[in-house]
Parts: C-alpha cells; sequence; structure tokens
C-alpha cells in the first residue's frame, strides 16, 4: 500500500534503522523505544493486523515468530539472559496506531503487568 508507513520502510523509501531483511520480513528499532531494545517486525506484505491474517498468512506468521526469536535469543539483541515481551497490538483500542502488522519485541527492563 503506497500511503502505508511501514510499506515504505520495507520497500526503503522510508528510512529506519534495520537489524533484519529477508524476502518476506523486516525488522527495525521503533523510532519512540518504550524499552532498551525495541524492535518491529513486519511482513513485507501489506496485513492489516493479526485479527486479519488467514489460513494462508499461517507460514508467514510462523516466520515472523521465527525472526523474532532469531533476534531476542540467538542474535541477543535484548541482552544477555534478559527476559523480553513480544507484543501485537489489533484494533485502535489496543493501542494500534499502524496499520500494518507488526510483532514488538521489548527488552532491557523489568516490565510490569497487567500492562495499561
Ligand atoms: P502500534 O502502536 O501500532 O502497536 O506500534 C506502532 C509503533 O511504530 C510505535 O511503537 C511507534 O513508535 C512506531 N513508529 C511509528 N512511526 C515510526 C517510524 O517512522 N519509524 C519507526 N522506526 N517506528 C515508528
Ligand atoms: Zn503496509
Amino acid at each position: 500500500m503506497n500511503d502505508c508507513l511501514f510499506c515504505q520502510i520495507a520497500q526503503g523509501t522510508i528510512p529506519a534503522d534495520k537489524v533484519h531483511e529477508d524476502d518476506s520480513t523486516v525488522a527495525f528499532r521503533d523510532i519512540t523505544p518504550q524499552a532498551p531494545c525495541h524492535i518491529l517486525v513486519i511482513p513485507r506484505r501489506h496485513i492489516r493486523s493479526v485479527a486479519t491474517i488467514t489460513p494462508d498468512d499461517y507460514p508467514l506468521w510462523c516466520h515472523m515468530l521465527e525472526v523474532t526469536q532469531r533476534l531476542a535469543v540467538y542474535e541477543d539483541l535484548v541482552g544477555d539472559d534478559a527476559g523480553y515481551r513480544v507484543v501485537t497490538n489489533s484494533g485502535v483500542a489496543s493501542g494500534q496506531s499502524v496499520d500494518h502488522l507488526h510483532l514488538h519485541i521489548l527488552g532491557g527492563r523489568t516490565m510490569t503487568w497487567p500492562p495499561g
């Protein structure tokens, strides 16, 4: 989608601090980090949110989770033995502000529960 911020980041027309790219996903640092490590994992293809993924998208969704694990655990972007949180917001009430599916990886600080 031409007017979608994350589609434009995926295409490279809007710059971002990317930490991972492959054929179907991109990961980059959040511009307003809510933790010392705050990374967003997105599909290149425009999908509105987790609420609109279809069975055809399941391999891609699985791959997004694989990329998340790779960055957080194997590439250790959240820090030694630190816990981390994986979040996806869906819909305005949840706090979704960009209508392109994304996983937040948050780490590097102690977090509280329940979230606000
Ligand atoms: P949401 O609120 O939709 O769950 O998350 C959207 C995230 O995108 C927010 O954490 C916000 O800070 C981040 N964001 C918004 N605009 C940009 C941008 O232009 N570049 C980057 N890297 N992150 C952005
Ligand atoms: Zn998009």
